[in-house]
């Protein structure tokens, strides 16, 4: 995933700008990137791999000047991406996947447009949506066959001499929200992905926008260009991991959500007798307080994150990189372990590995007399086709589980997928085997939709139940 923010000013605007995007630094670790427009389009963009988005922009943005500007935290491409269209130049950055990216840029390489950004023999999916919508009959003309063309999901900010065009995903997989400075005098607005980069930016949310809408945002004030949509198939992941938790999307904060999850784990467990309730951090936290909440046992930790330097341990690209931290960033607190039975609320389940190897073994290592792992989510099932890579399929522990109980790979999963069937029991017993604890329990389907709070058929569920709603 990324993370993108857009803001307009009378006033210089590139302070802003700076701390609005650095507050999606946890949603990407590949490319940091910011574009202004003054007199003329200033942009930067740098490898964000091994130093912070901070640290590489802090001399960059006291150089650029603009009363307008476009930054992103990518997880994928070098962005922003600046083009001179038959609309005069715009930059862009986007936040999505588009999964048909190379035949898409296949038939626009037909048409004799050529691409400047490749890597390895792959196109920026960026510069591809760029030019998608240098195809319509204007921008928004543009955007909605960029729309119409793409397999996946994009969001995106375009900056132009009108202002910043705010678009949202057409089935809105990644959110998009639009805030004002209260004192419009200023004509202060902005748009972010994460609502977190308001409040100390002093922005209040203004508008949610819809899936497809399409807004401008300038000195004037927010103007339509595009209505929203009705389905909605908002990622429910951001809530239960992604997503930051002093964030909203939909109007429903991510850290509320988490404690309602953790609630309801923390009911099902009526019959587990435990000690203290802990948290993976971070996002397990939210999870964690909540459970301890309902079960009335103490929230404490275990297990304490070295936060300076140390990000998340799943966004770095290489394996070895996200093992690295992962191994150093947790340090356990004997004296809190030793002896006692341990809740440890985790997000969810990817491979599994990092959680067995340097959470679950600190703990035993430390004298934990029993560990029990309650995920705030159902086994992941199907790999992110949206938004959020999940890695291969192979890699997921609930398809390596099935992989050993029926000695082959399954095209059909369904009975794997329903907690009342046996086989979703054996399921779960071979993964909390494989990861060497006392219990495993993961959230139902049901409970997290209901932890969340929407409609159903207003989340995408896809990394669990493989269905996808493309209406
Ligand atoms: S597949 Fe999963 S991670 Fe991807 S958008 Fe849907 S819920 Fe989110």
């Amino acid at each position: 995933m990324s993370g993108i923010f857009g803001v307009v000013s009378k006033r210089d605007c590139a302070e802003t700008l700076f701390c609005g995007t650095d507050y999606h630094s946890h949603l990407g670790s590949a490319y940091g990137g910011m574009a202004v427009l003054g007199e003329d389009f200033m942009r930067q963009i740098h490898s964000i791999n091994q130093s912070q988005f901070k640290s590489k922009f802090y001399e960059d943005y006291k150089k650029m000047q603009g009363n307008k500007g476009i930054g992103v935290i990518s997880s994928l491409d070098e962005q922003p991406i600046y083009l001179h269209s038959r609309f005069g130049p715009f930059c862009i950055v986007t936040n999505g996947f588009v999964e048909n990216a190379q035949d898409l840029a296949a038939g626009l390489l037909g048409k004799g447009v050529s691409f400047s950004e490749v890597s390895k023999g792959a196109v920026n999916v960026t510069e591809l949506v760029a030019k998608l919508i240098s195809q319509g009959e204007s921008i928004v003309d543009g955007i909605e066959k960029m729309f119409a063309a793409i397999e996946g999901s994009c969001s995106l900010l375009l900056l132009n001499r009108e202002g910043v065009y705010a678009a949202r995903d057409r089935l809105g997989y990644t959110p998009l929200v639009v805030g004002r400075r209260p004192d419009a005098s200023n004509g202060e607005w902005a748009v972010t992905t994460e609502t977190a980069a308001f409040p100390n930016n002093e922005f209040e949310v203004e508008k949610y926008l819809q899936p497809g809408e399409v807004v401008l945002i300038n000195e004037q004030g927010m103007a339509s260009r595009r209505p929203g949509g009705r389905t909605t198939q908002v990622c429910a992941f951001l809530w239960i991991y992604a997503g930051f938790p002093a964030s909203s999307y939909e109007g429903i904060n991510v850290e509320v959500v988490r404690e309602r999850c953790g609630r309801i784990l923390a009911r099902r467990d009526r019959d587990i007798k435990v000690d203290i309730v802990s948290g993976v951090p971070d996002s397990g936290i939210g999870h964690a307080l909540g459970y301890a909440m309902e079960s009335r046992r103490p929230y404490r930790r275990p297990l304490v994150k070295y936060t300076p330097g140390y990000g998340r341990s799943y966004t770095p690209p290489s394996q070895e990189a996200r093992d690295l931290i992962a191994r150093m960033k947790l340090i356990p607190i004997r004296e809190i372990i030793e002896g006692n039975r341990i809740v440890v609320c985790e997000d969810s389940i990817v491979r599994g590995t990092q959680l067995k190897s340097f959470t679950i073994r600190k703990l035993w290592d430390a004298g934990a007399r029993e560990v029990h792992v309650r995920p705030a989510c159902p086994p992941l099932m199907f790999p992110c086709k949206f938004s959020l890579s999940t890695r291969s399929i192979s890699e997921l522990a609930a398809r390596r589980a099935i992989h050993s109980l029926e000695g082959e790979d399954l095209e059909d999963v369904s009975k794997y997928i329903d907690p009342n069937c046996g086989e979703y029991k054996k399921m779960v017993e071979w993964i909390a085997r494989d990861l060497e604890v006392t219990t495993l329990r993961y959230q139902t389907v049901d409970d997290m939709v209901r932890a969340i709070g929407l409609p159903r058929e207003k989340l995408c569920l896809y990394c669990w139940g493989g269905e996808c709603n493309r209406k």
